[in-house]
């Protein structure tokens, strides 16, 4: 056996000892509420499919027509010959929903903040992100060589006193919307403020506001009815929309800019046209059937007073995410497979997703289940709690 592997090894053992491992399971079938999970239907609250679209008729008839019309490949990237009328259609679509200028579409949203940051910022520059934003939020700062400042969870004190003492050329603050693993909302009328006040811009990763949050679920700053043109407002569209992809939108300038100079735009196969077709019919979905978020507040509201007398925190949110903070990684382990036996799956959400000590059930609710199953979903927690007390 090599060195490599041998020590490799040795770490992946380490994982397992800790809890850690991770472990893919096999589903079969389109997702919904009900999940095939090797081999076994489960009723799930997993997935961040919020709106229930990702295999709504609309947008299969969408997806086949697409293809139909343009093939499966779009062959090129955006920038060679692989720019389809169909992404320029939804380009303009996106900008329009969001109220912005003008929106770029990149594969997904790992690879669009990937890009966008390292356009946005440089050598010189500073970029300031909140302690619990996204993986790939952190990856593109790095990537950019940036200075980067990390600010406690939304902690605009400590940001403003940061943002003030800082002496660098251009001032970059990335946030989430509502952050993934919490599911709270960024304070973004006061970071836009901040903005304002220090010449800095905000890049708002809205991965679970888009479709969720503000009218027709235009997004966490329709939300809260804010806009500036210091804002960047970056959208994915594989959770709520349904399908696959992300975008970002803003300044015509800015946009622009990212189109010539974000290396995960300009290098990278253009994705395939049936994705744009079924993102069209989503946001026909959005702005016809506005059911789908009044059903998942409701759900919401049902799940907080459902969950009320634990032992447990759920943490306060608005959103589809619901976090059952129960602390001890084993904890939470048998917290999941209690549920489990009892054909409801939760995902655990332990370390390094979460910090130390805050081990997690990560709760998603969707407008696609209903108040039924969650009520299954309350019980079946309730009966665990008591089980394990
Ligand atoms: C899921 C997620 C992403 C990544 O988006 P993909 O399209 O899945 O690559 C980016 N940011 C946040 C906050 C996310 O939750």
């Amino acid at each position: 056996m090599s060195k490599l592997t041998h020590d490799i090894g040795a770490q992946l053992q380490q994982l397992k000892e800790q809890a850690l491992l991770r472990q893919r399971r096999i589903v079969d079938g389109p997702q919904g509420p009900l999940l095939s999970i090797d081999g076994r239907q489960y009723l799930a609250f997993s997935s961040n499919d919020y709106l229930g679209l990702a295999n709504h008729p609309a947008l299969v008839a969408a997806a086949h027509e697409g293809l139909r019309r343009f093939g499966v490949g779009a062959a090129s990237s955006a920038l060679i010959s692989g720019h389809s009328s169909i992404y320029e259609t939804l380009e303009v679509a996106l900008a329009n929903f969001v109220g912005m200028p003008r929106a770029l579409h990149f594969s997904n949203g790992y690879m669009a903040n990937l890009g966008i940051l390292p356009a946005l910022a440089g050598p010189g520059d500073t970029i300031f992100s909140d302690r619990l934003n996204h993986a790939c939020l952190i990856d593109g700062a790095r990537l950019s060589r940036a200075e980067f400042r990390v600010y406690p969870h939304n902690d605009v004190g400590r940001l403003a006193q940061q943002l003030g003492k800082s002496r660098s050329g251009r001032k970059l603050i990335v946030t989430d919307g509502v952050f993934s693993m919490d599911g709270d909302l960024a304070p973004l009328a006061e970071l836009v403020a901040l903005c304002e006040r220090h010449d800095a811009w905000l890049l708002v990763d809205d991965a679970h506001g888009f479709g969720v949050l503000g009218p027709q679920g235009r997004g966490s700053l329709a939300h809260l009815g804010l806009s500036s043109p210091r804002v960047l407002y970056m959208g994915t569209l594989g959770k709520a929309a349904g399908v696959a992809g992300a975008f970002v939108a803003g300044d015509a300038v800015l946009i622009e800019w990212l189109l010539q100079r974000a290396r995960t735009y300009v290098f990278t196969t253009a994705s395939p046209p049936l994705l744009a077709s079924a993102l069209l019919a989503t946001l026909t979905l959005l702005q016809t059937e506005t059911w789908r978020q009044q059903h998942l507040r409701q759900l919401i509201a049902q799940l907080q007073n459902g969950l009320a007398g634990l032992p447990w925190t759920l943490l306060d949110s608005e959103t589809a995410i619901q976090a059952l903070v129960v602390g001890n990684n084993q904890l939470a382990l048998d917290l999941m497979a209690r549920l489990r036996e009892a054909g409801i799956w939760v995902p655990a959400i332990r370390p390094p997703t979460v910090p130390k000590g805050t081990a997690r059930l990560r709760i998603s609710l969707s407008a696609a289940h209903s108040t039924d199953q969650v009520a299954q979903l309350i019980a079946a927690i309730c009966a665990a709690a008591a089980a394990m007390a």
